[in-house]
């Protein structure tokens, strides 16, 4: 064990070394980098580029072809930090107590060196896996992907392809009195990112009656579409994550089950839980509809001018089973009395909800191993507001899992902050461990 750790600390510390702040990324260093260390266990890489310097990376561990395939997956890129932020320089992987700090060492490099562990370990102790294990570590996650797990299932389907997935969004433990909840991400909602363009006349402001102002149908429009309220509906991820949740805390048993029972008062109790300060309730609104915010508004150029030109952005998040294009029909109808043909609608991004069922066998795996590590622990179910790279594998047909295992980490000053994409990111050396520990009884147990 202690050869394990010092390994997969190590690993980890190098790879942060390696800056692939993206944009621009420059994930191919990373990848070259990886390429070489399982090397040394004799797996043979490839590297393949979307673009110069956006490297991929696969390599497998064949089976004997009687089970599933299960990719251990990863993204190389990291968001950029600002050294004068951090109490430690972010790209110097240093460690200070038993922590290993630096940008990407909880988004996602900690994981790629579990996975890279798993991996290695599976082919060190002579594992009998039925299935292949695949390792991707991809490039161009932060800025959507299409550089990276995007593009290599549009140009290599046949080699980065798995029936299960294992990735990042979930895996870290929420701790309650009566022991943790560890998180298994099954779900994401999906994305509609568009702008609304109003046109008008331009003219004087002193003489608003002879101009036409498009800042007015853009207001009624914003006005319209954030007074609406949206149907609540509860997909499988969020009841099942209820009902766990209710499990660890009876307090909340009732409040949940009300629900899930009557979704037509759900924000009344929702804000009944906010008013006692229960933390969750402002964790469950967004997941049980849709939202739409604007995010963005842009008009008018000088004081005395009508304005002939105006425009907002909003960022609107699907649940799973609501379509882009069921959304959209919603949209042009709330937008009917202020004539969104006269609006001009522009999409800048839009993706449809994912789910993969909890009913697999895979599921049922994490589940085990997990109580068999901590034995009064208990697994939920999670729906990411967010997205990740397993939205492309879902839309694909595999089974996809948000499962990075690790406790968190303990407060500071009284405070758990997510330190994801945040100052001074971090991961204990005993979390790596628990991560390699974990995920490499899971994938032997599953692959076996
Ligand atoms: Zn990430």
């Amino acid at each position: 064990m202690h050869q394990i750790c010092e390994e997969v600390r190590e690993l980890l510390q190098k790879l942060v070394r390696i800056d692939t702040t993206n944009p621009s990324g420059n994930e191919t260093v990373a990848a070259q980098f990886l390429e070489q260390e399982l090397g040394k266990d004799n797996f043979e890489c490839e590297i393949i580029e979307s673009k110069p310097t956006r490297g991929n990376l696969i390599t497998r561990l064949e089976g004997t072809g009687e089970g599933p395939s299960l990719l251990l997956l990863s993204h190389l890129d990291v968001v950029a930090a600002n050294p004068a932020e951090w109490s430690i320089p972010p790209f110097e992987g240093a460690i200070k107590d038993g922590i290993v700090y630096g940008r990407g060492t909880l988004d996602m490099k900690g994981m790629t060196a579990i996975e890279v562990m798993t991996l290695k370990l599976l082919k060190r102790n002579g594992v009998k896996i039925k299935g292949d294990v695949l390792l991707a570590a991809t490039a161009d996650e932060e800025n959507g992907g299409f550089n990276g797990v995007s593009w290599l299932l549009k140009h290599h389907r046949e080699k980065f392809m798995a029936d299960y997935v294992l990735n990042e969004g979930g895996g870290a433990s929420i701790p309650t009195r009566s022991g943790n909840i560890f998180t298994v991400n099954t779900a994401e909602k999906g994305v509609m990112w568009f702008k609304l363009k109003a046109k008008g006349v331009p003219g004087h402001g002193s003489m608003p009656n002879t101009a036409v102002n498009a800042i007015s149908p853009i207001i009624c429009a914003v006005e319209k579409l954030c007074s609406y309220k949206p149907e609540i509906v509860y997909v499988p991820t969020v009841k099942a994550f209820l009902s766990k949740v209710a499990e660890k805390n009876p307090d909340l048993r009732e409040p949940f089950e009300e629900l899930i029972g009557h979704p037509e008062k759900s924000m009344q109790i929702l804000d009944s839980l906010a008013s006692r300060g229960e933390p969750l309730a402002e964790e469950i609104r967004p997941r049980i509809q849709l939202t739409l915010t604007p995010t963005m508004l842009l008009g008018g150029v000088k004081a005395n001018i009508v304005p002939s030109e105006c425009e907002v952005t909003f960022d609107c998040r699907i649940l799973p089973g609501q379509s882009v294009d069921s959304t959209l029909s919603l949209i042009r109808g709330l937008l009917s009395d202020v004539g969104l043909s006269e609006l001009g609608l522009e999409f800048l991004q839009t993706c449809n909800g994912t789910e993969s069922s909890m009913q697999t066998v895979l599921y049922q795996t994490i589940v085990d191993v997990l109580c068999e590590f901590e034995p009064n622990c208990t697994v939920t179910p999670t729906l990411l507001c967010g997205g990740t790279d397993s939205k492309f594998y879902r839309v694909q047909g595999s089974i996809c899992y948000g499962f990075h295992p690790m406790h968190t980490e303990p407060p500071i000053d009284g405070k758990y902050v997510r330190r994801e994409h945040g100052i001074d990111e971090r991961i204990s050396i005993d979390n790596l461990v628990f991560g390699t520990s974990v995920l490499y009884e899971t994938v032997k147990r599953f692959m076996t």
